[in-house]
């Protein structure tokens, strides 16, 4: 497995959530995560599915993005999972390389990598302009092993790549995380949005948490994947 990257799957679809909510992008869902969250929606990327992941190289993944350019208007890639940042240097690899096959063009391919936040990144590659991290740290009711706390998050602030924060509302205990996690980070970056695995779940939670988001001044985000494709995968 060395030098390369397990990858659970990879699918064309937009971004159902957060800032670039609705913009078309090229998922890479890599396997294995350092947590386990009870109400995760992506269990195949590190519960199961071991045996149907495949290992892929840099410069294989470097090859389909350029391609990906050439071929379709999509200008955003994003490395989810299970956890990204597991494979962290082959990642940075990855981006640096496109990065140099596209230079100096107006519209470069950007990268959003979602993570936990449990590994602040070191590599250069993930200081550039054209990287923005989705982090998503996990409350306590979601009983997956987190370490992260406001520290965690001031840590992230301190090391400077761009990123938002982006929490899933459960249970009323989890508000007292959210306000205390995101304590160093202007409201307008803290996204909120609901749990659910089905479209009935998500909007029957929405009405609640939008609520929440006013008296708060964070950003509701709907799960828009969720709401149009239901449970389905590879959407
Ligand atoms: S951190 Fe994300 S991928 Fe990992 S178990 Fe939690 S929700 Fe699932």
């Amino acid at each position: 497995m060395a030098g390369k990257i397990r990858i659970t799957e990879k699918f064309k679809t937009i971004q159902g959530e957060g800032p670039l909510l609705g913009r078309p992008s090229y998922f890479i869902r890599v396997w294995g995560c350092n947590l386990h969250c009870s109400w995760c929606d992506s269990k195949h990327s590190w519960e199961f599915g071991m045996k149907e992941a495949k290992l892929e190289t840099v410069d294989s993944l470097v090859e389909d993005i350029l391609r990906l350019y050439d071929e379709t208007n999509i200008r955003n890639i994003v490395f989810t999972g299970g956890e990204p940042m597991l494979f962290k240097d082959k990642i940075a690899e990855v981006i640096g390389k496109v990065n140099d096959s596209l230079p100096g063009i107006l519209i470069p391919m950007n990268f959003t990598i979602e993570s936990n936040g449990e590994i602040i990144p070191e590599n250069d590659e993930f200081f550039m302009s054209n990287v923005l991290f989705s982090l998503s740290p996990k409350a306590p009711s979601a009983d997956a092993g987190s370490t992260f706390n406001v520290n965690t998050t001031q840590e992230w602030v301190e090391r400077g790549p761009a990123f938002y924060l982006k929490f899933v509302l459960d249970k009323e205990e989890d508000k007292e995380f959210i306000e205390s996690v995101s304590g160093p980070v202007v409201k307008e970056l803290v996204f909120v949005m609901p749990e659910g695995l089905t479209t009935q779940e998500v909007l029957s939670k929405s009405d609640a948490v939008v609520e929440y988001c006013i008296s708060k001044g964070f950003t509701f985000t709907p799960r828009e994947h969720i709401n149009i494709w239901n449970d389905e995968k590879k959407k």
